[in-house]
Formats: structure tokens, C-alpha cells, sequence
């Protein structure tokens, strides 16, 4: 961003580093998914950092894929996060895989046995928490903690062989079972998991925890900077411990707080059910906060840029706002969105002194923001369709827009004036009957009269009937990671409005599905992919004004 601004405490440790000639001024930073679930927001800011650092200090980003639990992950979640990434605008260095290290590993585990820091566990998962203390209590030394350096290359090496059932071995590192960080207290190394991986197959049966395939494969590509989020500071001394002790190459781990937003949730083991207990359509729902669900509510990369940036880089943690995304969205779609007539809850309005089957064509400009942006031709006929909420039987006042006697201006079009209306057997208006004033037509307006309100339209017999998806927050409380029990019961039910038949101009029939438009005083929307020729499919994806913080305000 050319915004001016003070550097962030990551960007300031870089700085410093280059100063100081660290790795010879080298700037070298990874993207490390896990490809098990669809990338959301938190993951566009760690995105934005990394690819953003290396961006301002002429450096590189690798993406690299943690894939070393073999039962969660899968090639679909590869494929799309690559996508993500790119539509983010950022492309990376190399591409690599944790997998790949899997025989490196190996033999740094090997080293570590052959050191005397690491031995082969024969207690169960309960066995050893029971076994670890607490913060205050020590932890007591399990049997197999005693265990030679070549009776724990022999069963290493058989656990590898696949002579053990899952959990019946583990290899943890011989630390310290009084240190005061738990993480400290001989740590997992590797476990037995005799499953399918989506790339190494069955070639595998031991693979790596976290703590001992992260920092590891940081050092492996001699990445700098190793930026992660706050829960990872206290394995920070276990990252370091492993490099020192195994005397690779001395990456370092920085620290951020994740970002949070509002009325969503953000783990993807949370979003993955939503996905799979049906509250949503998929990874890809307009109300999801993945990268995909927000592009498809017609988010572009940049307002996502936006929001990381005015989010900053923090180190405490904190929820934002998702006006504050609504925010970054509107501010970029008003300069950039053409207008359009959109009739969301239709209403048939007929012109009696306007000439049946006479058509005009009236000039609108497609954006007002951007001069560039060229106009369009509007037809206008005695039949038109205007929102229902535009009327009132009895309007009250200050009401300015149309009822008997009241007048309005058709945008690009005439001055009308209500006359009477018709109803159906409930009492409901089927038509509005008004007049209209012949010299009040937009641009060459004789009438003299100025009229407090504009209202859109389209014309009947030229409209395109579209479906429109007007969406809510999907969840009725603020912060719905922090409660406790079902996260079904937290949905909002009313976080997705189907119109089935709204009509709008008839150029919209030739959108793109991505494709953006302002439908005039109703908001931004976003051309969904389910659209076909003869029927456009739009998301809404946000309000013009922001009505929660009126609502809000009115208390
Ligand atoms: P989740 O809990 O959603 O599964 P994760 O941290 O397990 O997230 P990874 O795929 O391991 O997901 O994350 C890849 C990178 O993105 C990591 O460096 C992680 O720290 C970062 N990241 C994940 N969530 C956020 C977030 N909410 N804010 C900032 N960075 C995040
Ligand atoms: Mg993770």
C-alpha cells in the first residue's frame, strides 16, 4: 500500500536484521498451510504479511505445505489454496512440501537418539500425561526414558518398519521433565500412524509432530523469518532447542496475533463442520469466511489486502469488526462499481397518460464515481416494475418518495405523480396507477418543479428476471468461538434471504459470474456462478450504508 505508515514490529525486526547484515541482508519467509480445509481471512492476513515482507525487502516467499498429518489432509485443499493465494495477488518462490523432508527428518530424529536426546516411549498417551506434572509439579521419568542409545536406534527404526500398531510407540525428546514451559517436558517427536498420505502413500508409518517438523523444514529452505501466531511462543525455545542441538541452520520464529473477526468463526476444523453438517453449501458459501466464500460474495483481493493492512500487525490479541471489511469493500466498489436498476420486491406501476407501446431510450451513466466508465441506454415504457416499499397508501410525512398525490422522480427518467391503486382479494397492491409530467424528462427538464426523491425502476416489458441472495452474519452471537456446546444452535436462521424473482436491466443478463455492480440504493452485488443465460444469480455482498451501526445506534 502507498499509504505512509510506521513499520510493524515484524517489519522493524527485518529491518534491524538487514542492519545488522543477518544472513547477508537476505529476507526469506514461508506460507506453511496445513491442507486440511479452505484458507479464511486469518490465513489472507498471514498471506499478506509474508508475501508482503519479502515484497518490501526484495526478498522471496516460500509455500510451503505442512502435510505431516496424513488422515486431514487431501490434494483438493492443495488445489484450492494455490488458487487463493494467487487470487490474493502474491505468487510464490518455490513450492514444497513437509512430505518431501520425511527421510531428512528421519535422519535428524536418528541424530538426535544417536545424541542421547531422544528415546523411544512405550507409554500410552494417557500414560505420559499422567506422567508430565503440572506447571508447578515436575514430571516423573517414564521406564522407557532410560533406554540406551542403541536400543532406541533399534526400535526407532522398527517403529519406521512398521512393527507397532498406532500409539503402541512414540519418540519424544529427552529435555526436561521439571521445566516450567510444559512443551519443554520431552515432547512428542513422532507418532505411529499406519494411514494413507495424499502424497507420500504408504511409504510412511512414523510421522513427525509439529514441534519436529516445522522449524526443521524452516531450516531445511534457510528461511530468515518464520512468522506464526501468538499460541506458537511457548514452543519457540523447542524450535530453537531442536536447530541448536541438531546444528542446522539457525531460522528464527516471530510471533503476531491472529486475526479475528466478529460473528464468525475462524478454525477451519469449526468451518469444516459447518460445511459438513449442511449449515452452509460448502468451503465456497458466500457467508463463510474463506477466501473462496468471500470472493464468491464478490469481495476482491484488494479490499482483503485493505483490511490486513488497517488491521495492522499486532501482538496481542483482539476480534475486528466486520464492518471493517464491509468497510474496505464499499470504499473500493464505490469508485469502481457501474450502477445499475435493480428491482428487489417488485411492484407493477403503470403510466396512464404515457402511451401504450411507446418506447424511449434514456441515458444513464454507469458510474458517476469514475468518468470513464461510459453510460448505458435505459428503455422506459408505460408499464414499469418500482420496489414496493417505494409506495405508501398513506404515507406520512417527510415520506419522499411516491403515494396518491405525492410525486418522485424515475432515476434517468420523469417526474410521476401517484394516482390509485389496485389490490387482490387480501388487501395487497397488485398495481399502481400514476401520471407522468411529458417536460420533466432527465436532462432536459422544463417542469420547474424540484422533487425531494428519486426512485429506481425498470421497464416491464424489457426487465430480466434475476434471483438475488441477500446475506446476514451467519451467526447470531459476536464472539461464537468462545461459546460452549453446539455451534449449530449459534447460527443466525435468517443468514441467507432467497429472492426468487427480482428484475433488473436487461444488460445484466450478459454479466460474468465475478462481475460487481451497485444496484442503485440497494447496495453491492456480485454475479453468482450458479447464474444461466436465461437467469442471473446475484449475491448481495454488502449494504450500502452500514444498517447494523444504525440499528445499533438506535438502540
Ligand atoms: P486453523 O486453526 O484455522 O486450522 P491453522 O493455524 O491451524 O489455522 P494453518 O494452515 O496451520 O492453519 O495456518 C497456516 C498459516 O496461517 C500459519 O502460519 C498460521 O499461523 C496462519 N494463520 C492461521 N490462522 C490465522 C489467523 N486467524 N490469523 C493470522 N494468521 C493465521
Ligand atoms: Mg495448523
Amino acid at each position: 500500500m502507498s499509504e505512509e505508515r510506521s513499520l510493524n514490529f515484524i517489519e522493524q525486526i527485518v529491518e534491524d536484521d538487514i542492519a545488522n547484515g543477518a544472513n547477508g541482508g537476505r529476507v526469506l519467509t514461508r506460507f506453511p498451510p496445513e491442507p486440511n480445509g479452505y484458507l479464511h481471512i486469518g490465513h489472507a492476513k498471514s498471506i499478506v504479511l509474508n508475501f508482503g515482507l519479502a515484497q518490501k525487502y526484495n526478498g522471496k516467499t516460500n509455500l510451503r505445505f505442512d502435510d505431516t498429518n496424513p488422515v486431514t489432509e487431501d490434494t483438493e485443499y492443495v488445489d484450492s489454496i494455490k488458487e487463493d493465494i494467487r487470487w490474493l495477488g502474491f505468487e510464490w518462490d518455490k513450492e514444497l512440501y513437509a512430505s518431501d523432508y520425511f527421510e531428512q527428518l528421519y535422519t535428524f530424529a536418528v541424530k538426535m537418539i544417536e545424541k542421547g536426546l531422544a528415546y523411544v516411549e512405550d507409554a500410552t498417551a494417557a500414560e505420559i500425561a499422567a506422567a508430565k506434572g503440572t506447571p508447578t509439579v515436575p514430571g516423573t521419568p517414564t521406564p522407557s526414558r532410560s533406554r540406551s542409545v542403541a536400543e532406541n536406534l533399534d526400535l526407532f527404526e522398527r517403529m519406521r518398519k512398521g512393527e507397532f500398531k498406532d500409539g503402541e510407540k512414540t519418540l519424544r525428546a529427552k529435555l526436561d521433565l521439571a521445566a516450567p514451559n510444559m512443551h519443554m517436558r520431552d515432547p512428542l517427536m513422532y507418532r505411529i500412524k499406519h494411514a494413507h498420505h495424499h502424497r507420500t502413500g504408504d511409504k510412511w508409518c512414523i510421522y513427525p509432530m509439529y514441534d519436529f517438523a516445522h522449524g526443521q523444514s524452516d531450516s531445511i529452505e534457510n528461511i530468515t523469518h518464520s512468522i506464526c501466531t501468538l499460541e506458537f511462543i511457548p514452543h519457540r525455545p523447542l524450535y530453537d532447542w531442536f536447530i541448536e542441538e541438531l546444528d542446522i541452520f539457525p531460522s528464527r520464529q516471530y510471533e503476531f496475533a491472529r486475526l479475528n473477526l466478529n460473528y464468525t468463526v475462524m478454525s477451519k476444523r469449526k468451518l469444516k463442520t459447518l460445511v459438513t453438517e449442511g449449515h452452509v453449501r460448502g468451503w465456497d458459501d458466500p457467508r463463510m469466511p474463506t477466501i473462496s466464500g468471500l470472493r464468491r460474495r464478490g469481495y476482491t483481493p484488494s479490499s482483503i489486502r485493505m483490511l490486513c493492512e488497517r488491521v495492522g500487525v499486532q501482538k496481542r490479541d483482539n476480534i475486528i469488526e466486520l464492518g471493517l471489511l464491509e468497510f474496505c469493500i464499499r470504499e473500493e466498489l464505490n469508485k469502481t462499481a457501474n450502477r445499475v436498476m435493480a428491482v428487489l420486491d417488485p411492484v407493477k406501476l403503470v403510466i396512464t397518460n404515457y402511451p401504450e407501446g411507446q418506447v424511449e431510450e434514456m441515458v444513464a451513466d454507469n458510474n458517476p464515481e469514475d468518468e470513464t466508465a461510459g453510460s448505458r441506454v435505459l428503455h422506459f415504457s408505460n408499464t414499469l416494475y418500482i420496489e414496493r416499499e417505494d409506495f405508501m397508501e398513506e404515507p406520512p410525512k417527510k415520506f419522499f418518495r411516491l403515494g396518491p398525490g405525492l410525486l418522485v422522480r424515475l432515476k434517468n427518467a420523469y417526474i410521476i405523480k401517484g394516482e390509485s391503486v389496485e389490490k387482490d382479494a387480501n388487501g395487497n397492491i397488485t398495481t399502481i396507477y400514476a401520471t407522468y409530467l411529458p417536460e420533466s424528462r432527465s436532462g432536459g427538464d422544463h417542469s420547474g418543479l424540484t422533487v425531494k426523491g428519486t426512485i429506481h425502476w425498470v421497464s416491464a416489458a424489457h426487465a430480466a428476471t434475476a434471483e438475488v441472495r441477500v446475506y446476514d452474519r451467519l451467526f447470531n452471537v459476536e464472539n461464537p468461538a468462545a461459546e460452549e456446546g453446539d455451534l449449530a444452535s449459534l447460527i443466525n436462521p435468517d443468514s441467507l434471504t432467497v429472492i426468487k424473482e427480482a428484475f433488473v436491466e436487461p444488460g445484466l443478463l450478459k454479466a460474468k459470474p465475478g462481475e460487481r455492480f451497485q444496484f442503485l440504493r440497494k447496495g453491492y452485488f456480485a454475479v453468482d456462478p450458479d447464474s444461466t443465460p436465461e437467469k442471473v444469480v446475484f449475491n448481495r455482498t454488502v449494504t450500502l450504508k452500514d444498517a447494523w451501526a444504525k440499528e445499533s445506534k438506535k438502540g
